[in-house]
């Protein structure tokens, strides 16, 4: 029998948890955490995540300021938006919600968050401070994939990891994560020859790939754990991961579900950031 790792349970118990701790440093800083969420054009999707990041920010009494800017907006507005923000102190952490509009260039954007502020954990600062394991943001969904894993009591430190996916926000952040925690890792990718051969013989998988289903059953080990982090529709309509659920999951020892694993976590990770920004603000105050 296999154990679905419970994503909505843990970030809602989380959430508690920094409600309470943002309520109790608020009391005794005057202010509360605040987080700017910046969203430009009007894809779907980023309209949906900025919403959910907003009902999170209320659950964890937290501050949100919303900047909804036109699809029309320069690069420079977008950077001199983000000048203001970085030098407004009542403003702890600064999210500019990707994909942004092709006119725009995303790493100008994510360099020009101060370090500060860089609660996505995206900035060259933070990524930086990861790669030579000094105290930084952490990514918000590999640091929520390391809470997933412990919370099922996966064994980590000498496991063989393999990532699916090398994105400088997923999977190339995840296996710095893993290694801190002592696994073995290997990261594969587009380019990877015999992917099937790789995850075979992977005790944790994690998928971050963006292909409904592209995780099969015969890729995978017996009693392996699995991380799905994968967010897209399947053929008729339905969101769906990167593992193809139904027939994984009875191979695995415990597996996400989605929805319902990572995505709720990586938004829990982005509250827990903004606490952190807050309370080191406050400390140089
Ligand atoms: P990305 O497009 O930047 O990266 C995808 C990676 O998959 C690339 O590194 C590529 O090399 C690899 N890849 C593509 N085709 C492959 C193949 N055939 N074989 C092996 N590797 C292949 O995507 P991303 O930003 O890392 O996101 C990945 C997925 O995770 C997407 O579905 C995204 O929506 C989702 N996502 C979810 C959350 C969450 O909170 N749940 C957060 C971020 C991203």
């Amino acid at each position: 029998m296999y154990l679905i790792i419970d994503g909505k349970k843990l970030a809602a118990s989380m959430r508690e948890d920094i409600a309470a701790r943002a309520a109790s440093a608020a009391e005794k800083n005057g202010r509360r955490p605040c987080l700017a969420v910046i969203k430009v054009g009007s894809d779907p999707a980023s309209q949906t995540y900025v919403k959910n990041k907003e009902k999170a920010c209320a659950a964890c009494s937290i501050e949100s300021l919303k900047y909804e800017l036109p699809e029309t907006t320069s690069e420079d507005e977008l950077l001199a938006l983000i000048a203001s923000l970085n030098g407004d102190s009542r403003v702890d952490g600064i999210l500019c919600q990707l994909p942004l509009p092709k006119h725009i260039d995303e790493g100008r954007i994510t360099d020009a968050i101060s370090p500060e502020k860089d609660v996505d954990g995206f900035s060259p600062v933070s990524l930086g401070k990861l790669l030579s394991g000094k105290d930084s943001f952490l990514p918000c969904t590999p640091a929520g994939i390391i809470k997933l894993l412990k919370s099922a009591a996966t064994p980590i430190a000498g496991k063989h990891c393999v990532i699916i996916g090398r994105s400088s926000i997923v999977g190339k952040p995840s296996a710095l994560l893993m290694l801190r925690e002592n696994a073995t890792v290997t990261v594969c990718h587009s380019r990877t020859e015999h992917l099937a051969d790789e995850v075979r013989r992977a005790d944790i998988v994690i998928a971050a790939v963006g292909k409904a289903k592209f995780v099969t059953a015969d890729m995978i080990k017996d009693g392996a754990t699995v991380i799905d982090v994968g967010i897209n529709r399947d053929e008729s309509g339905r969101l769906c991961g990167d593992v193809d659920f139904e027939n994984v999951a009875p191979k695995c020892r415990a597996i996400t579900p989605v929805p319902g694993g990572v995505g709720p976590m990586t938004v829990t990770m982005l509250m827990e950031n903004t606490l952190k920004a807050f309370e080191m603000h406050c400390k140089k105050q």
